[in-house]
């Protein structure tokens, strides 16, 4: 068995937390290949060693010193090795770096020395070897990954290593140069990581026992969802879930590996497993219909009304074209006989929305345009609705009983999410009573 794990910021913030992670890897003999962030913040004021380098950046870019910063971030490793009882020469270390931390030196290649450090510390002390991910994380031209030849690197890397220590984050272009992800892109690393030793499972280790089916900044103490399907947590992801960096599910669902999240802090708690379906559902998941609840808000709706507009072939497409034109995403489409509306985001449509609604009344002369700002999207979602009668029937019941106003409804046809749109001022609430209900 193979397991490609990777721990976050907050799990290698200091020495107390690399030894958590130490007894993590080395409680089971399959975790064999661990993918490291940057150390990320120990407490709530502190700083992401991440986020010094990008201010180291913005010094060298405005000829200003950034020995200060440097010195912070040298300070976080000295102290985790230190802590660790690591031998490694680190001060050899800062001096090169600091010495390629120049004009020339790209933001890239700057912000990737967060991970490139810590992995090397974690690699000795694990005593697992380090793989630099410049040697086997490609990237195109094109800025996409180059998965064949990524692939078949590590593949190749790992035969001789047998246990490794991976920096996440980064990789390199043809021509050698470092290039990372978005924000969050450890996880990706991980995943494709994980994908090019055809890994048993990928573990994603954090400070959060699982994902939870609802935020906690709403609901208060809300359970962690046990198992959920790649496709829902897509739509809990889009729908404002926070959990993984969004291009992470690709590689390990293209391979069909489970994806685990579990909390580093706290590792006897089960954590959530998402995998593409599941023959048997967990005992505590049969009980419930919903998987997650979650949320967004300051939505826009444009409902264009026209008496026979059903009679007028191509309404819709003229619409949607003008839309489009704008550079607006319509997320999402209702219409009835003689009206059809838009939701749009607000932030979108702001700049745009007097020329697009002038167009929408020249092009199509609608009796009537009107504009709804304040809307906020509530997608509940679970895969067990589409086999259960009456979940939408509680849905709406509880949200009448609870003096709710619904602006709209929308369900997808696969079932597995019901979207409904309520004024902004009724967010929170929407989500606790569904919540409540629905647990
Ligand atoms: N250290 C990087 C960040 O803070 C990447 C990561 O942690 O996944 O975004």
């Amino acid at each position: 068995m193979l397991k490609v794990v990777k721990f976050g910021g907050s799990s290698l913030a200091s020495a107390e937390q690399f030894a958590r992670v130490k007894a993590i890897v080395e409680s089971d003999p399959d975790r064999k290949v661990v993918v490291v962030s940057a150390p990320g913040k120990r407490f709530k004021e502190d700083n992401k060693v991440t986020d010094l380098l990008y201010i180291c950046h913005a010094h060298i870019k405005y000829n200003a010193s950034f020995d200060d910063v440097f010195e912070d971030i040298a300070e976080r490793y000295r102290q985790i090795a230190a802590g660790c009882g690591l031998k490694q020469d680190l001060e050899a270390e800062f001096a090169a770096m600091k010495q390629t931390m120049n004009k020339a030196a790209s933001v890239d290649y700057i912000v990737s020395r967060g991970e490139y450090l810590n992995a090397k510390l974690m690699a000795e002390y694990l005593g697992y070897t380090f793989i630099d991910s410049k040697d086997w994380l490609f990237f195109n031209y094109d800025g996409k990954v180059d998965f064949e030849k990524s692939y078949a690197t590590l593949h190749e890397l790992f035969a001789h290593a047998k246990r490794a220590v991976i920096p996440g984050f980064y990789g390199s272009m043809a021509d050698g140069d470092i290039k990372t992800f978005s924000r969050g892109g450890s996880d990706v690393s991980g995943a494709i990581a994980a994908a090019a030793l055809e890994a048993d499972a990928y573990e994603n280790w954090t400070d959060v026992s699982g994902i939870l089916m609802a935020d906690p900044r709403i609901v208060e103490n809300p359970r962690p969802i046990e198992q959920v399907t790649f496709s829902e947590l897509r739509e809990l992801s889009y729908m404002g879930a926070d959990v993984l960096h969004e291009e992470t599910v690709f590689p390990v669902r293209q391979k069909n590996i489970p994806l685990y999240i579990k909390n580093t802090n706290e590792p006897a708690a089960r954590g959530t497993l998402i995998l593409e379906d599941f023959e048997t559902e967990s005992e505590e998941d049969k009980k419930r219909f919903v998987t997650g609840i979650t949320g967004r808000k300051h939505y826009s709706i444009l409902t264009l009304t026209k008496a026979r507009m059903n009679s007028e072939p191509g309404f819709i497409r003229h619409a949607l074209k003008i839309v489009e034109k704008y550079g607006v995403i319509v997320e999402h489409i209702t219409s009835s006989i003689d009206s059809f509306s838009m939701v749009v985001s607000t932030a979108k449509v702001e700049s745009c929305l007097h020329d697009m609604t002038e167009e929408l009344q020249t092009v199509l002369s609608p009796d009537r345009i009107k504009v709804d700002h304040g809307i906020s999207l509530v997608a509940v979602v679970g895969r067990r609705m589409a086999s259960n009668v009456g979940v939408s029937g509680r849905l709406f019941a509880t949200l009448g009983a609870c003096d709710i106003n619904i602006r709209m409804i929308e369900q997808g046809a696969d079932e597995i999410n019901i979207i409904i749109g309520v004024q902004d001022r009724d967010f929170k609430k929407t989500i606790r009573v569904l919540y409540d209900s629905f647990t």
